[in-house]
């Protein structure tokens, strides 16, 4: 149910009515979706003195929950984009100064090239990063002596980068402190419908349909509910977006986990996902897993510490049709991601199989690798910012300028290309 009084204050439009409201300087907004994205864009609105409510949707699964949560701002595309996203480190600890713990903290990343790879594989790599940080490259032994229970198999080394994350129960706390802070009032509801309003002196531009009846009026909403938000926008309007089901296992652990990050140095994901349709069936005949008809499954060997244990693997689903997925079968999800335990820890076998717990959720993603953020042509008030390559590199810069244009008025700078309604490579004119 919705909170009476966040909906008295954008309902009736009366700020003198609630007494603990800072009154907005400019619009009213809603933020749809209380993952990483909508919690940056309701963070960056209200610091610039908007009157933020931030709704999400209870029972929802969440990629945010469990994300490796890594800050790769070298990884970003040529150009302005990978020049803002460069800046992601200094933004998270800039918003940390401002709002005290949020999780961030340094850590490595431990980068395993295939088998029968060396270091030439990986230097070649950080060559291909201009805002990339100096890796070195490590033996196997090296690496077991960081973290015993780290145990490759086949592998001669790995490329060693400095690299950071966010501790995600730190970000949570944080998070909910500073919006707290901000007045920015958390509400619980699945929103429905883009109700269509016509515009004019006087009128709400934007109103929402809660799955519960309640509506909510505000001037501006964005749309931050990554996989979910072509259940309020025809999909023809947003044609680079798609979503994939990625899938972990939480393995508890005794003691903390002191090793590095590891992450493939190759993974197919990107290539598949930027890919058009037709290409991505014919580039999915690599060996690591058998596509079903209807989609390609990823499994990308890598872990991450977590508040349980060590986060093992990810799968990642991509359908060939802009139609949501549904879920991969939890059984078959598992005994994709045990192969990762065995590939990476000293210690696997059916025990620690039994005792990990499988995470599942939509991850949204375009088809041409850069996110989806600016206003709607046909609805006013209605922004998005969902897409995201890496957006705890990438959301964290980008939620300031989305803020700033909601501010001013004024578009993002086109040369960014991050317009949501762009058209697919070859269906521009
Ligand atoms: C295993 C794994 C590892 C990853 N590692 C990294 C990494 O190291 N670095 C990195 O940058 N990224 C990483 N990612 C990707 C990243 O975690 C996700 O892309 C990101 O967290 C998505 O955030 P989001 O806010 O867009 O979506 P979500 O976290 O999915 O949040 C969506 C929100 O929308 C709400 N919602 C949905 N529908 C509605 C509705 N109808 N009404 C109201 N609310 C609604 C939900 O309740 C939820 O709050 C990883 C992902 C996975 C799965």
């Amino acid at each position: 149910m919705i909170c009476p009084v966040a909906l008295c204050r954008f309902h009736c439009g009366d700020l003198s009515c609630v007494s603990d409201v800072t009154p907005a300087r400019f619009a009213d907004v809603t933020v749809v979706g209380a993952g990483l994205t909508g919690s940056l864009v309701a963070l960056a609105l209200a610091e610039r003195g908007a009157a933020v409510q931030l709704i999400e949707a209870p029972g929802v699964l969440t990629a945010t929950a469990f994300s490796y949560a890594g800050v790769p701002w070298w990884s970003g595309p040529a150009g302005a984009l990978g020049e803002l996203q460069a800046g992601a480190l200094r933004t998270w600890q800039a918003l940390s100064l401002r709002h005290g713990d949020l999780g961030v903290e340094s850590c490595s990343l431990a980068l395993l090239p295939d088998v029968g790879e060396g270091p030439l594989a990986a230097s070649h790599l950080t060559t291909l990063l201009p805002h990339g940080p100096e890796g070195t490259w490590i033996e196997a032994e090296a690496l077991r002596a960081l973290e015993p229970r780290l145990r490759p198999r086949q592998q001669s080394g790995a490329l060693l980068l400095p690299y950071a994350r966010v501790a995600l129960e730190r970000w949570s706390l944080g998070l909910r402190r500073a919006l707290r802070r901000l007045r920015v009032h958390r509400l619980q509801g699945r929103v429905c419908q883009l109700m269509p309003v016509s515009a004019g002196p006087g009128t709400t531009p934007v109103q929402l349909r809660c799955t519960d009846g309640t509506l909510l009026s505000c001037r501006h909403v964005v749309l931050c509910q990554g996989a979910s938000i072509p259940e309020l926008l025809p999909s023809t309007w947003l044609p680079q977006l798609r979503h994939s089901w990625a899938g972990a296992l939480d393995l508890p652990l005794a003691d903390r986990w002191r090793g590095p990050l590891v992450m493939a140095l190759r993974t197919l994901r990107r290539q598949l996902e930027t890919s058009s349709l037709a290409q991505r069936t014919a580039a999915w005949s690599g060996p690591r897993e058998t596509p079903r008809p209807a989609d390609a499954v990823i499994l990308d060997p890598g872990l991450a510490p977590c508040s349980a244990g060590v986060r093992l693997g990810q799968t990642s689903s991509l359908g060939l049709e802009p139609t949501p997925l549904q879920p991969p079968d939890p059984a078959q999800e598992r005994r994709r991601l045990a192969r990762v335990g065995e590939l990476l820890l000293a210690e696997w076998g059916p025990k620690q199989l039994a005792m990990a717990r499988l995470r599942q959720g939509p991850v949204s993603f375009t088809l041409d690798g850069r996110p989806l953020v600016g206003s709607m042509p046909r609805r006013p008030g209605v922004w998005v910012f969902s897409g995201f390559s890496g957006p705890f590199a990438q959301a964290v810069v980008l939620a300031p300028l989305l803020a700033r244009a909601l501010d001013s008025g004024r578009e993002l700078d086109a040369a960014l290309a991050l317009q949501p309604w762009r058209p697919l490579m070859g269906e521009q004119g």
